[in-house]
Formats: structure tokens, sequence, C-alpha cells
């Protein structure tokens, strides 16, 4: 029988990350039934194999407009919308920069600067025509390709939580690899919210900057130690400015959110990895209900409000400002 007051982790690898799910009762049907609606999102959204919705309109650039599902279209409008915004760095249609990069992947290498250049004229969000009417999507130019690695994880968690909450489960944690979403508190005697441990760059991944507490939220962290590559001495991390083609080169180590939804925590940690520390703090004064964290190269530890959780720094190297 299982107790309330024991936590029962499910694991698989999904999506090319490690996914845990945490729940306090003993139900490895609902952890299949996540496992598979994480396996189904991810096979109509990934670039990482030829055959997926995504990959349809990718290999059809130039040529025709493709109809995809309702859901996989609303997040590609909803890439594009981001994409758009006055200095966002955000841009659903990095794709072919991503894949010639190959930062995170076997291969991966700094292209020849003329590479990069003739890649930017393919980076245009403007160029991805929908028409809500059909669902159908159109780039309109060969060689462009959609890519959705800095929203989808977002998006898939807020799709588990759906069905954790359908399958009348509340008290739950998923994290899917850097992407994590707490369903209420945990279940564990008196404990009123998840402590969530904030990574320590470059270090082991069991190494904590420090600890963030929340409950029923969702925490996302981007960061340039998760996927990246040194080539004489100098460090090329996977987050990529659109208007140079290079790793976005700022004071920053890692951007985490914590927000209700999220697809939201995805999207800020992308456009306030661009912005920076100063006009980050800044631009979240008017979104009041995103709030992050920022690790600079210096070890700062910058927060922008802390109403819907409290940080506990732990390490050393690192101090709050
Ligand atoms: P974030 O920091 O949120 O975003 C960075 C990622 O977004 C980059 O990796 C790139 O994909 C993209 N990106 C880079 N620059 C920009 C920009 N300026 N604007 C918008 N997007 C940008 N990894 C594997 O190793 N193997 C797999 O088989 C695999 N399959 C996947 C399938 C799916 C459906 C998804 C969503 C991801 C998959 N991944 C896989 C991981 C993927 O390649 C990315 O590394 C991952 O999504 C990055 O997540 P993040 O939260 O760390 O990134
Ligand atoms: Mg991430
Ligand atoms: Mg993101």
């Amino acid at each position: 029988m299982s107790s309330p007051e024991r936590v029962y982790s499910y694991s698989a690898v999904l999506m090319g990350s490690p996914i845990l799910l945490k729940l306090f009762e003993d139900n490895p049907q609902a952890a299949s039934a996540v496992f598979r609606l994480i396996k189904q999102l991810e096979d109509l959204l990934t670039v990482n194999r030829e055959h997926s919705q995504l990959m349809a309109v990718n290999h059809a650039a130039g040529q025709q407009p493709v109809v995809v599902s309702r859901p996989v279209f609303e997040l590609i409008r909803r890439a594009k919308t981001v994409s758009l915004m006055e200095n966002s760095c955000f841009n659903l249609t990095i794709g072919p920069l991503v894949k010639r990069w190959k930062i995170g992947f076997r291969g991966d290498a700094v292209p020849p600067q003329a590479e990069i250049q003739s890649l930017l004229p393919l980076t245009r969000p403007e160029q991805v025509i929908l028409d809500p009417q059909t669902c159908a999507v159109f780039l309109t130019q060969v060689g462009m390709e959609i890519d959705l690695g800095a929203i989808a994880k977002g998006y898939i968690a807020d799709r588990v939580r759906d069905l954790l909450l359908q399958m009348d489960i509340h008290h739950a944690l998923i994290n899917l690899g850097g992407n994590v979403l707490t369903l209420g508190a945990p279940q564990h005697g008196h404990q009123t919210a998840w402590g969530i441990g904030l990574q320590k760059p470059f270090a082991a991944p069991d190494a904590l900057i420090g600890t963030i507490e929340v409950a029923g939220k969702s925490v996302v962290t981007s960061g340039v130690y998760e996927r990246y590559f040194e080539r004489d001495g100098k460090l090329y991390h996977h987050i990529l400015d659109p208007k140079t083609g290079y790793p976005l080169d700022n004071e920053l180590l890692s951007v985490t959110v914590i927000s209700d939804d999220s697809i939201d925590g995805d999207i800020y940690t992308t456009l306030l990895y661009g912005m920076g520390v100063e006009k980050s703090l800044r631009y979240l004064t008017t979104v009041p209900h995103i709030e992050a964290i920022f690790v600079t190269r210096t070890g700062q530890v910058i927060l922008s409000s802390q109403r819907q959780f409290r940080f506990t720094l732990q390490d050393n190297d690192y101090h709050l400002v």
C-alpha cells in the first residue's frame, strides 16, 4: 500500500533529456501515461529526427504550406509572436544555425564566419506564414527551419500538468531536464514547498548555488553550462544570438524563471538571457507574474523579486546582491 509520506520517483529518457516524475502514491500507470504523452508530443515537435509534424513544415520550406494539428499550430503561433516582440532574441526560425553549430550534439564545431552570414537571412520570423483557418504553416524560403527547442519543453510540461490533474493527481513534480513544474505542495508531513536546486554552473550536477522553494509553480533554467563546447579556450553555448549567429555573449551564466505556466518560464528564460541583467530587471517590473534569478560570471546571484518563491544561498563562491 502507498503511504502519503513516501515519494515515488519514476524516470525516463525522452527528448534527449532525463525526465523525472515524483508522486506521493505508488502509481506506475500514471507515470506510464505521463511518459506516453511526452513521447507523443516529442514525436510531433522534434527536429532531431527526420519525421515529425514540425519536420514536415521544415522539409516543405520554400515549396508549400503544410497543415499541422491545432496544438502544434498554436505553439508555432506563440513562438512567432514572441520572436516578433521588440528587441526579442527569441527566434523560432533559428533552426539552420542550431543545425550548423550542432552544440550539444556530435560533430559540434565553430562554423566559418561566411557560412554563419549566409544562414542569417534564413532566420526571419516574419517569413513564417500562418493560416489559422486551416492550421497551415509555410516557410517562404528554401532552407528555413523552425526550432522550438526554447519553448517546447515548457509547453509539454504544462500538458503533463493537465494530464496529472485529469487523473486527479494534485501533488507532483515533473522535471523535463531543467524545466521543473510542481503541482501543489509536497505531501510530506508539514512541508509547504518543494525545494528545487539552482545548479552550480560547470560543477557536478548535484552541486548547487542554492535552493528555490515553490509550490504549484514552474521553475525553468537556461544556462550556458547546459550544452556547450570549448575551442581554443573559448566557450560556445547553445543559446544563439539571432543578430550575429553566434552564442549570446553577456555577463550571464544562467537565468531561472519562476512562473505559473512552464511555457512562460521557457520563453522568458531565453528572452531575459538575451536582454542581460539590467534590461531584464527593468522589463520585469512590467510583467509582475514573471520572476527571475540571474547568475553572473562574476559570482553574483540577482533576484528580480520574491513573491512566488523563497531562495536560500548555499555556495560560498556566489553571493546575493
Ligand atoms: P533553452 O535555453 O530554453 O533554449 C535553447 C535551445 O533553443 C537551443 O538548444 C536551441 O534548440 C534553441 N535556440 C537557440 N537559440 C535560440 C534563440 N535565439 N531563439 C529561440 N531558440 C533558440 N536533445 C538531444 O540531445 N537529443 C534529442 O533527441 C532531443 N530531442 C528533443 C525533442 C524535443 C521535442 C525537444 C523540445 C527537445 C529535444 N532535445 C533533444 C533537446 C533540444 O535539442 C534542446 O537542447 C533543448 O530543447 C534545449 O532546452 P533548454 O531548456 O535547455 O533550452
Ligand atoms: Mg532549459
Ligand atoms: Mg527556453
